[in-house]
């Protein structure tokens, strides 16, 4: 392994490009371009591999700062394509590394027009915008640049798209791949007779649990001269860089994978909606960093789980719970998003149009749930599902933040965010942005339902237990606010509609008190 970057840029003759890899380029004919989220040679066509065509990357300026992106995600994805390069350089490949102000085309476009004998091959991305940067480039050079369908996921796109619409939900989606895939399947059946077992899971942590380390993978130089890098040039981004602890190689991202499934898989279902106070990762994987740029496949990691449950090292629930997420949940996601692209990026059902407060940028808040995630998103580019769901964007939308602004926001902030994937979580699901395509409700919730799943309540300044007032959790008067202000968004649904029926009892009293207390907290934040 090369010591460093700078000297693996030296090896393979780059920086610019020197003369003897001029040469090597002027005799080719062929030239492969990797995107720094498609880091995995499994997935393209072994003809074209065997014939060893030049591998191109490219570091792209307008890309690490279209959006201010947490600082340890401008590292994560630098520095892994660095070593998926180095490691691509050492299996023999020809290598170009290039550097640019602008977007990966305009980088490629320079080249192509400098080597007029190259044919350029690509994936075709899974950002919409790259995607359109690579169309145009098509135009331009026609048939010297040919798209390969993109293979990072499972599921047909195309042949799922047209579905995609009111009423389609996560649920007959899933069950169409399960029956595709084999996965959990017995004799075209479900294994264990259920397809899931929600009712097993979604349970609060029990106080004494003992929660399994998540390994820290050290920097090595490689990632060290990224750190410096990002910290010298790009230091108004988001986040914190102080500590930089994910793998940026297959081999490490592999060896955490099978961590997770020999010691945090066989509790992932239980508590798979637990929040703890202090504890980002508790029972989930922390594999989406890397299989949102190719370094795990998901197809793999499902064949992972599915070998422990066999092997009796994980039970059913949570094995299923987690074949789930990345079968069912990370798969309709993606589908949405071809579905829906671009039109949905401006949604905005109920017309919010708030800014997203301070707090989301710098954790100053007195509500600890809020705090609590906020600065795990700080320290890590991180934090779980239910945090993702049911206290930052059930807040920002119970405050009537303006969704797009807080799509922007959850792009920017997590390592593991690129817009296919985050857009639909953020404008379908958490803040029905999209009007109930992608969910059935809203998912808004008061207090009690962090209280149950939480240790935050107990520790938090404001009171759960208060509905109204200076001293009551602000979730709980601004959630009933939510229900009377949007009431037909939760009529469609029966069990949410229940709620409005729960609101409409109560006295003019207490409905005057809520709409006085939510009015107050929306006004006075910032
Ligand atoms: C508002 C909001 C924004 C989100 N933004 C992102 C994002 O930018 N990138 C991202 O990868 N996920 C996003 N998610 C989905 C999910 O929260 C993360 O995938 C998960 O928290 C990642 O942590 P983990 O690897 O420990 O997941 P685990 O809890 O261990 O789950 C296993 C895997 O399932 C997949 N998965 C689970 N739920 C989803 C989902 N809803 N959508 C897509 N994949 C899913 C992920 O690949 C994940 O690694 C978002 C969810 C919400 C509610």
């Amino acid at each position: 392994m090369f010591e460093n970057a700078r000297e693996f840029l030296l090896q393979i003759d780059n920086y610019p490009i020197s003369s003897s890899l001029e040469q090597q380029i002027t005799n080719s004919d062929r030239a492969l371009f990797i995107l720094h989220d498609q880091l995995n040679l499994a997935v393209f066509p072994r003809e074209l591999l065997d014939r060893k065509p030049i591998l191109i990357f490219v570091e792209s300026l307008a890309y690490a700062t279209s959006i201010p992106h947490h600082k340890q995600k401008l590292v994560y994805i630098l520095s892994a394509q660095r070593h998926f390069a180095i490691d691509c350089y050492q299996n023999g490949f020809p290598i170009v590394n290039l550097f640019t102000e602008g977007f990966y085309a305009d980088a490629l476009e320079e080249f192509l027009t400098r080597y007029p004998n190259i044919e350029l091959t690509y994936m075709q991305p899974s950002e919409w915008d790259t995607r359109s940067r690579m169309a145009a480039l098509a135009n331009i050079f026609g048939t010297r640049i040919k798209a390969l369908p993109n293979q990072f996921f499972i599921a047909d796109a195309e042949k799922f798209k047209p579905k995609i619409k009111k009423g389609y939900r996560l649920e007959t989606f899933y069950r169409e791949l399960r029956k595709q895939t084999g996965y959990l399947m017995q004799d075209g059946k479900p294994i264990g007779g259920n397809w899931n077992y929600d009712k097993e899971n979604r349970r609060a942590l029990p106080k004494q649990t003992i929660i399994p380390e998540i390994p820290e993978i050290k920097p090595d130089l490689i990632t060290q001269e990224v750190i410096e890098l990002v910290q010298k040039y790009l230091p108004n981004s988001f986040g914190k860089l102080d500590k930089f602890i994910y793998a940026v190689t297959r081999d490490h991202a592999l060896e955490l994978a099978q961590l997770f499934i020999e010691t945090r898989l066989p509790s992932f279902g239980a508590y798979e909606d637990a929040i703890k106070v202090g504890e980002p990762f508790l029972f989930h994987s922390v594999l989406s960093i890397y299989l949102n740029n190719g370094l795990l496949l998901p197809r793999e990691i499902c064949e992972m789980a599915i070998a422990a449950y066999k092997k009796n090292l994980a039970p059913l629930n949570s094995v299923e719970g987690f074949v789930r997420q990345i079968l069912g949940w990370r798969e309709y996601i993606r589908v949405y998003y071809e579905a829906k692209m671009p039109d949905i990026r401006e949604s905005n059902y109920f017309g919010f149009d708030n800014n997203l407060p301070q707090l989301y940028w710098d954790a100053n808040t007195d509500l600890l749930c809020l705090k609590d995630a906020i600065t795990q998103v700080l320290n890590y580019g991180y934090s779980h599902h239910i945090q993702r769901l049911m206290v930052l964007s059930n807040f920002s939308n119970l405050i009537n933040t303006d969704p797009r602004h807080l799509n922007q926001w959850f792009w920017l902030a997590y390592v593991d965010a690129y817009e296919w994937v985050e857009l639909p979580n953020v404008l379908g699901m958490s803040t029905f942005a999209d009007g109930g395509i992608l969910a059935s409700k809203p998912y808004v919730s008061g207090g009690n339902y962090i209280n149950k799943m939480s240790n935050c309540c107990s520790q938090c300044k404001y009171n759960v237990k208060e509905k109204t007032g200076e001293t009551a959790c602000p979730f709980n008067y601004l959630y009933w606010n939510f229900v009377d202000k949007h009431r037909e968004s939760f009529t469609e649904n029966g069990r949410v509609s229940l709620m409005v029926n729960a609101y409409d009892k109560k006295t003019e009293n207490e409905k005057q008190e809520i709409h006085l207390s939510a009015i107050k907290f929306i006004n006075g934040i910032k």
